[in-house]
């Protein structure tokens, strides 16, 4: 199918050059963008952009989606109380239908608010497939493995990572895939991280694994193995450029270098540090000047609680300022880049997406620019960073497909999906 973008009032294009165009249409064929120009042609749909601006789709590094179920039902608590009193006990209560029903709702809020790549680690994978292929997301779906040194788990939590990746295979989709997801260096036996190495080896798959989120983390890790977390993933060799280390908050600056060194990227989650109060969150600036490729992720919602990524720029940009105490630390530009092109490079997608360019995939959101929030327009990046929120996107296209138009879902019956997900959390109380 085609789809012209006619008259696009601003196009930014996140190119190597951070392109900015005015007045000009974008030709989408088959899933790509087939040409940027003026006065293009086509024989398909035409949607008219003027007054609209178009940026690439926002990439969201690391996700719990189905914890969309539990926004608001545990909030304000220590990190390990919120684990064993709220969460766990709710996450017990998860079947298959629950968690397509909590990943929808993500999807519906992702799609609403501009996001088109999500990265997912959570149970009931095959649920989080059917709703990918259903909503027309693109993204990564991975079962989150914890063996807790139990070696019978471990056998099984391999096995049922293995059998999740079959059903992957079986689904015929170009737009979802996986990763390997050992949940984190402390919940994870040595054993279990060194199978999750050769299978990411077996399929030739990435590494999704949260890092280095607590202090507490770092400091039962030293007195465990008189390693640090990221030292001791690297002493047993699994660091590597298809690692993504989510969080990331507290590394030395060895393992800084340690990290550039191996080609590891990072998933940075500001919002869910700040509001569980992870003892800080990683420096910014010493991270990006050390050469480590970032993205920016929400996390689940329980500890977000939105997956807006406008919000989640804006929170980057201000911690990072507000803890450098300078005004010049984290740029809107480089914010705006970490929640696109960075966030592509990050799950290994830079050559698909990321950027509006002529052969990427169309992943792209159309901003309204009546929106007040977008009054006046001296500076559209500002804009989209520092003023703007999710519900000034009036469009989102993935793959060439519009999952949403003028604000109405396309893919997902909203309605139906909230009626659900209520049903579920009543059953919490
Ligand atoms: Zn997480």
């Amino acid at each position: 199918m085609e789809i012209l973008l006619k008259n696009c009032s601003y196009i930014l294009t996140q190119d190597n050059d951070r392109s900015i165009l005015k007045n000009q249409d974008i030709l989408i064929k088959d899933g790509k963008i087939q040409d940027i120009g003026q006065n293009l042609s086509n024989s398909g749909y035409v949607i008219d952009c003027k007054n609209k601006l178009a940026m690439p789709g926002l990439v969201n590094t690391h996700n719990h989606l189905a914890m969309t179920l539990f926004k608001g039902y545990g909030d304000d608590m220590p990190l390990d109380k919120w684990l064993s009193e709220k969460i766990w006990p709710a996450e017990e209560k998860l079947d298959a239908d629950a968690v397509y029903n909590g990943t929808m709702l993500a999807f519906a809020e992702m799609i609403k608010t501009g996001t088109t790549t999500f990265n997912d680690m959570y149970f009931f994978c095959e649920k989080v497939v059917d709703a990918a292929i259903t909503a027309g997301m693109r993204g990564f779906a991975s079962y989150s493995m914890i063996d807790l040194n139990n070696p019978e788990k471990r056998i099984s939590e391999i096995k049922a990572a293995e059998s999740f990746i079959s059903y992957l295979k079986s689904k015929d989709t170009q737009l979802v895939k996986t990763m390997v997801a050992p949940h984190a260096p402390y919940t994870c036996s040595r054993e279990l991280l060194e199978e999750s190495k050769k299978l990411a080896q077996k399929y030739d798959l990435k590494i999704h694994i949260h890092v280095a989120e607590t202090m507490k983390e770092v400091n039962d890790t030293i007195k465990e193995k008189n390693m640090r977390p990221v030292e001791y993933l690297d002493h047993i060799g699994l660091l590597s450029p298809e690692v993504i280390m989510a969080h990331s908050c507290h590394l030395s600056k060895e393992e800084i270098s340690l990290a550039a060194k191996r080609g590891v990227k990072v998933s940075h989650n500001p919002t869910s540090n700040m509001k569980l109060a992870t003892g800080g969150t990683l420096s910014l600036p010493v991270y990006l000047d050390a050469g480590i490729s970032i993205g920016l992720g929400t996390d689940g919602s329980a500890s977000n609680n939105s997956l807006d990524m406008f919000t989640e720029i804006k929170v980057c940009a201000l911690l990072h300022k507000f803890s450098n105490n300078s005004p010049e630390v984290a740029s809107a530009q480089q914010v705006f880049d970490m929640a696109t092109r960075g966030g592509a490079k990050v799950l290994g997608l830079d050559k698909e997406i990321g950027s509006i360019e002529a052969g990427k995939q169309a992943d792209i959101v159309l901003v309204n620019l009546k929106d007040i929030s977008m009054i006046p327009n001296h500076n559209p990046v500002s804009n989209i960073v520092y003023s703007a929120n999710g519900s000034c996107v009036d469009t989102t296209i993935v793959n060439g497909r519009i999952l949403m138009e003028n604000r109405i879902l396309k893919t997902i019956d909203e309605e139906k999906v909230t009626d659900k997900v209520n049903e579920f959390a009543s059953t919490l109380v």
